[in-house]
């Protein structure tokens, strides 16, 4: 039996685990036998005093195999994934998922919910009314050969003790370090059976990893861990120095969503959603890197994918009519437009604290236990190194009720100057 104020007195003193401690510890948490105080206290001792590569290797395995590992190769189709590791209105997913299932390549996605300032998948996809982000292993299986897609959460099948230990790194300030980021991501990512994995780092000041070269060598670190477990694996590091499309907020995220797939939307949510697709297809050898690209974006420009999620919304439960007709999605009763208070360039924006914003309006978790309001958030009208005038709307906030403190923040998270900025790259990085 492990000897838990020893365990946690270890990594305090910045001492090296055992594997067998840390699959141990992994385990008994678990087994409902470590309260979430102690399992909080390691979280903050591991995040101050570092897991080194061989203790991360052994978190990873022993997050994977606290659940079941599915293998989906009697469907007789290749697989893919992509997974973020966190940003601001980042929505890719809910394009990318049919829009790669339509291209005939499987895609058995297992996401999260929001974490720290971060919006989670899971989280959006519960705002359109009815969607049911749990299925029964029989039923993902059913529904995957059936429409080539599931999107779900870990349930108590597949890396469960990774959902317990992210529920409480996000309540405790303990997200933003590679270890249990790369521990956290591969763990679910390999058990839930997709034969190639494409990661999404994300990189700017509305990301986990602000510095380019920290963001990069996460990719590879994604990369390495991923592949010592059989499994395909790339990276694009990509911009979060403002957030991605407009939108933030869960159905509003979602409106967005629907927008790209009936070929409209922010430009920057298209050309990064065909980017990964892309990858994902040329990764599970459905096509060369070329025609993989041209297929993607056929497949979204016909139509196609827009059907595809259409159907996976009506085969989880979700009320088709809320994505098919505009203005179905829950709404926020107040619109705040946030003003731009001089005239300039558009110089700066604080992603993380408007990230960080969202949450506090009631669009994430401050507590494991709090629920999430899918109608608040924010639209962002102006990209980095637009000309603006003075007065003119930079976003709206879409909140519960007034709320003035929550306008002045949002407000103070946009920087207008007078010199010419350049818009940043999308794609900062492919690690290949
Ligand atoms: N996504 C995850 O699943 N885990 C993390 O730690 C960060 C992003």
């Amino acid at each position: 039996m492990l000897d838990l104020r020893e365990f946690i007195r270890a990594k305090r003193d910045g001492r090296a685990h055992e594997a067998r401690d840390l699959r141990e510890f992994v385990a008994a948490h678990l087994r409902g036998e470590v309260p979430d105080y102690l399992v909080s206290a390691w979280l903050m001792a591991a995040f101050l005093n570092g897991l080194d590569e061989t203790e991360t290797a052994a978190l990873t395995e022993a997050l994977l195999h606290s659940g079941r590992c599915f293998d989906w190769s009697d469907l007789g189709r290749p697989s893919a994934d992509k997974h973020s590791t966190g940003g601001v209105g980042d929505k890719i997913s809910l394009v990318l998922a049919p829009l790669v299932a339509a291209c005939d390549v499987l895609v058995p996605m297992v996401s999260g919910r929001g974490l720290g300032h971060t919006g989670g998948t899971l989280d959006k996809l519960e705002a359109i009314p009815g969607f049911r982000t749990f299925l029964e292993p029989d039923a993902m299986r059913a529904q995957l050969d059936r429409l080539g897609v599931v999107m779900v959460g870990q349930g108590p099948d597949l890396a469960p003790a990774d959902g317990l230990l992210y529920a409480l790194r996000d309540v405790t300030a303990t997200v933003e370090r590679e270890y249990f980021i790369v521990s956290s991501i591969v763990s679910k990512k390999v058990a839930e059976g997709a034969g190639a994995l494409v990661y999404d780092v994300k990189c700017g000041n509305g990301a986990f990893m602000k510095q380019r070269a920290d963001a990069v060598r996460l990719a590879r670190r994604l990369n390495e861990v991923t592949r010592s477990l059989g499994r395909r694996s790339a990276a694009r590091v990509t911009d979060m120095s403002q957030p991605l499309g407009e939108a933030i907020g869960n159905a509003l995220e979602v409106v967005e969503s629907v927008a790209v797939l009936q070929g409209g939307g922010p430009a920057d949510v298209r050309a990064l959603t065909l980017e990964l697709a892309a990858r994902m297809l040329s990764l599970a050898g459905a096509a060369p890197a070329a025609e993989a690209a041209r297929q993607a974006e056929r497949v979204l420009d016909s139509g196609v994918a827009w059907e595809r999620f259409v159907a996976l919304v009506r085969a989880q439960g979700g009320d088709p009519e809320s994505v098919e007709r505009p203005g179905r999605m829950p709404a926020a009763p107040v619109v705040a437009p946030i003003v731009a208070e001089r005239g300039g360039v558009l110089e700066a924006v604080n992603a993380f604290a408007l990230g960080e914003l969202v949450v506090a309006i009631g669009g994430g978790r401050r507590a494991k236990e709090d629920e999430v309001d899918p109608r608040v958030g924010l639209r962002v009208k102006r990209r980095l190194g637009d000309r603006v005038t003075v007065g003119e709307p930079l976003a709206e906030l879409h909140l519960a009720r007034e709320d003035a403190a929550a306008v002045a923040r949002a407000r103070a998270c946009f920087r207008v100057g007078d010199d010419p900025v350049p818009a940043p790259a999308l794609i900062i990085e492919r690690v290949d």
